[in-house]
């Protein structure tokens, strides 16, 4: 096998413990959204490397002793905690490269391989902790039965652009800790730290052909993968519209399927939360941080700010003041505090929600176009500005729709029904928050929250211990904690009598 040194940089698919090239030859340039510029070159792979790839895991899964599924959980962790390790050395590496790929600040970039580091690290320690079954009460003596878990086989993982890298590893390190063979493709237009996220296994002493990467199409690739009878479980993180045709191919097969899809998720400030200068100023900055970290696109971005409308205002002049300020640029220039937009297709996409939205009477209070080039904006880069949209109502396209940048959108309420009602006035049910100063009505809006994840007076921190997920249209299933681990494993129930004698059901 090549060292990942030497090797083709080209050879971005990985089979079997092979580093190759597409089969047909295909390759794809990788484009920086800072300036639109092709800075890396990848395989385009399509249904016949996924193909390969599939009959490479399930080799591996099935191939008996020695194999992954059979390894001693304790050396299976110890793999995880080594990766944890390769990870924090090569810290920098991948950071850089996540920013320069996905359009996000360098620092972003750090703390995503952080996070990943985590990830690795969270799921090495359950899988050690756990006892290896459940002894079930059969009710007598002369029967033994036990509930073990067992992998589910070959999985594979589908992944979106904008944190690449981290939705990569909350699918990888469960699946490993639970002894599965994947195959990943990742976002043909964010592929690189998914490809050297497979080097750092490999280099971790991975057995060939339990991990394996195809890079290329959704509707090729990722389509294949979804539909392929010999891939028990299919676990995609990306938006409604292709996680629904992944369900409907999967269904073919009857696979298992996990779905992380997209958010409009709530942000609730009531008018208690901005009583003092101190809490005005914090919720107003969270507000912005929901709103416009990396630039918008985020499953669980605080698109919709829901305020109480006796101190609109003020919040909103302030939230644009700020916002107006946000320095926009590459994300590897210093002081830049967003970067661009992924691609010239999301940001069309977001200009039309834009559009959609003046036109159905929302006021703007900043942003709502490109900002001018300067040295840290190249004029090819894909940037546009972080925008406010007041007086917004609940039936506008730009309210109801996942727009995926940098956009957020203002309504009022006056009581705390209302705010729940217009909190969960969506088709999804990511995440969501709650500022107020009132712990009762915090918990009680919380509880009333139908979203996956609630946060009282935060936004966005997640746990590798929590599960995350949505309700409704944000998807099926959970990743991250225990119900993490949960989704790539079957559920056995071993039942032994010990003292074997005929039923006599039958008389004859
Ligand atoms: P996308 O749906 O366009 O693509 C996601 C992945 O699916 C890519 O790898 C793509 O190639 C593949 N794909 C596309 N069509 C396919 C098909 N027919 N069959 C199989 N695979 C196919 O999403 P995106 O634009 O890359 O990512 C943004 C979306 O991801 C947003 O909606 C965002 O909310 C969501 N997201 C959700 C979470 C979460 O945790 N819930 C996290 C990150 C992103």
């Amino acid at each position: 096998m090549a060292d990942r040194t030497e090797r083709n940089p080209h050879a971005t698919i990985h089979v079997g413990g092979e580093w190759r090239e597409a089969l047909g030859g295909a390759t794809r340039e990788i484009l920086d959204p800072a300036d639109a510029a092709p800075f890396a070159v990848v395989a385009e792979g399509d249904e016949k490397d996924a193909d390969l790839a599939v009959e490479a895991a399930r080799r591996a899964f099935d191939g008996g002793q020695g194999t992954w599924p059979r390894t001693p959980v304790a050396e299976r962790a110890a793999l995880l905690r080594r990766v944890a390790g390769l990870l924090v050395r090569d810290r920098e590496k991948l950071g850089l490269l996540e920013s320069r790929d996905a359009g996000k600040t360098l620092e972003e970039g750090r703390v995503d391989v952080d996070c990943v580091a985590d990830a690795f690290r969270y799921f090495a320690d359950l899988v050690a902790a756990e006892a290896p079954g459940r002894v079930v009460d059969a009710g007598s003596p002369d029967v033994h039965s036990v509930v073990v878990h067992e992998p589910v086989g070959v999985c594979a993982m589908i992944t979106p652009w904008n944190y690449p890298l981290l939705q990569a590893s909350w699918k990888i390190a469960p699946a490993l800790a639970a002894g599965n063979t994947f195959v990943i493709k990742p976002s043909e237009i964010t592929p690189l730290t998914t490809v050297a996220l497979i080097e750092l296994l490999v280099e971790a002493g991975l057995p060939a052909g339990v991990a394996n990467i195809v890079t290329g199409p959704g509707p090729t690739v990722g389509a294949r993968l979804a539909e392929h009878p010999d891939v028990d479980l299919v676990s995609f993180t990306g938006g409604l519209a292709s996680g629904t045709k992944v369900a409907q191919a999967a269904a073919l097969t009857v696979k298992k399927v996990a779905l992380e899809l997209g958010g409009k998720n709530p942000n609730v400030v009531f008018a208690d939360a901005c009583a003092t200068d101190e809490g005005f100023d914090t919720a107003v900055d969270q507000a912005l941080n929901a709103a416009f970290i990396h630039s918008g696109q985020v499953c669980s971005a605080g698109a919709r700010l829901i305020v109480e409308e006796s101190v609109r205002d003020r919040f909103v002049a302030e939230l644009a003041r700020r916002a107006g300020r946000i320095r926009l640029g590459r994300g590897t220039e210093p002081g830049v505090e967003c970067g661009p937009l992924v691609s010239e297709q999301q940001r069309a996409k977001v200009e039309a929600y834009v559009a959609s939205a003046l036109a159905e009477g929302a006021v703007l209070r900043c942003g709502g176009r490109r900002p001018e080039p300067s040295p840290q904006r190249p004029a090819t880069g894909y940037f546009y500005e972080p925008t406010v949209l007041d007086h917004c109502h609940r039936a506008m396209k730009v309210v109801r729709e996942e727009v995926f940048g940098p956009v957020l959108t203002v309504e009022t309420f006056r009581t705390e029904d209302e705010a729940v009602m217009l909190a969960n006035d969506t088709e999804y049910g990511l995440a969501g928050a709650v500022w107020t100063a009132d712990a009762g009505r915090a918990r009680r809006v919380a509880g009333r929250m139908r979203h996956g994840t609630v946060w009282i007076n935060d936004f966005h921190p997640y746990l590798p211990q929590a599960e995350w997920g949505g309700f409704g249209r944000s998807g099926v299933g959970r990743e991250l904690g225990p119900a993490g681990l949960a989704e790539y494993r079957e559920t056995k129930h071993v039942y032994q009598n010990l003292a074997p004698a005929p039923v006599r059901w039958f008389a004859g």
